[in-house]
């Protein structure tokens, strides 16, 4: 099959910038793909966009390394060994082209308690009281994904005796660490948290490379692995808690979705802030989520885009608007 390979680069700025306790956020880049062959009907869209800004030139090096016509299994030869991004983009773009991601027309993604709610220290309590009292005549329960050690962890806390104390009964907790708690400070939110049926999960409380902490951790609280899984891939084999999985930045995505077809358990979806193509992918990926046998509320941080034609829906509107 003869493929005709197109990009086009994007670049936005996020309304407010996000935090957590490595990083800021203030902007993305990328491309939009659009791949085409005479024996399919369906365009193939794809998203090439590094979560890690210091990985675009990388990416942008391979991408020119693909010419504008090139054999289906030539491209896939080529890109073998490329960053995983440009793999991802890459092979969901095919898997739509070949069938084998069967986009639905509509996801129902939108709705605040759909997905998991993204705050830091700064933002928590406050986001919590405004919900308390939007949604006091029509009660739902909100999961709230909170980016720890971006405040001192005494702080902390205290914030989370305040949260257990005045909001439980309406929430479910993420506590995402991003890494950098040691193991004392972990032990110390395991022991609190412990037996809380608020409680999701911790997200990557250790560092990136603790993996004997973090299945110790595991032991006693669910822990989800989501940095360690990027950068030592094969844990997705080995790694029986939970998984943050981020379609955009993995090698094959078109493995979770099989992943996902054949309801494995403890995956949790995550973006890592796609414009409309990504999206696309990750609500449909986190629609079959919902229908496995972990059903959890992906994370999509939808709040936290801008909204212009780069967070359309359909890819054809983004593509002629680039
Ligand atoms: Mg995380």
């Amino acid at each position: 099959m003869n493929i005709k390979f197109k990009k086009k680069f994007f670049f936005f700025e996020f309304p407010k910038s996000i935090l957590n306790s490595k990083r800021k956020f203030n902007y993305k880049k990328g491309w939009i793909i659009k791949l085409n062959s005479n024996n399919s009907i369906n365009d193939g869209f794809g998203e090439i966009a590094p979560l890690f800004d210091e990985h675009i030139s990388l990416c942008e090096k391979q991408l020119n390394m693909i010419p504008e016509n090139i054999n289906r299994d030539k491209l896939t030869e080529k890109i073998y060994n490329f960053h995983p991004c440009v793999q991802s983009g890459i092979k969901s773009a095919l898997g739509e082209i070949e069938g084998i991601i069967k986009y639905k027309e509509k996801y129902k993604f939108n709705e605040i308690h759909q997905s998991a709610i993204l705050v830091d220290s700064f933002s928590v309590i406050e986001k919590l009281k405004e919900l308390k009292i939007q949604y006091k005549s029509k009660p739902r329960v909100f999961t709230i994904k909170w980016k720890v050690a971006t405040k001192e962890n005494k702080i902390e806390e205290k914030i989370l005796e305040e949260i257990l104390n005045q909001h439980e009964n309406y929430i479910k907790l993420r506590i995402d660490a991003n890494g950098s708690w040691n193991r004392q400070c972990a032990n110390r939110w395991a022991e609190i948290l412990s037996n809380n049926k608020n409680l999701d999960w911790i997200e990557q409380p250790l560092g990136i490379d603790d993996i004997e902490g973090l299945y110790e951790l595991n032991k006693k609280i669910p822990v989800a692995l989501d940095e360690s899984l990027l950068k030592y891939p094969q844990l997705i084999n080995s790694w029986h808690g939970w998984q943050i999985r981020r379609p955009s930045q993995e090698k094959n995505p078109l493995k979770l979705l099989e992943e996902l077809n054949n309801k494995n358990s403890l995956k949790s979806l995550s973006s890592s802030f796609e414009t409309g193509v990504g999206k696309r992918f990750l609500f449909h990926l986190s629609y079959l989520q919902l229908l496995g046998s972990t059903p959890k509320v992906p994370g999509l941080a939808l709040k936290q885009m801008p909204n212009t034609f780069l967070f359309k829906n359909d890819p054809k509107i983004i593509w002629n608007n680039l």
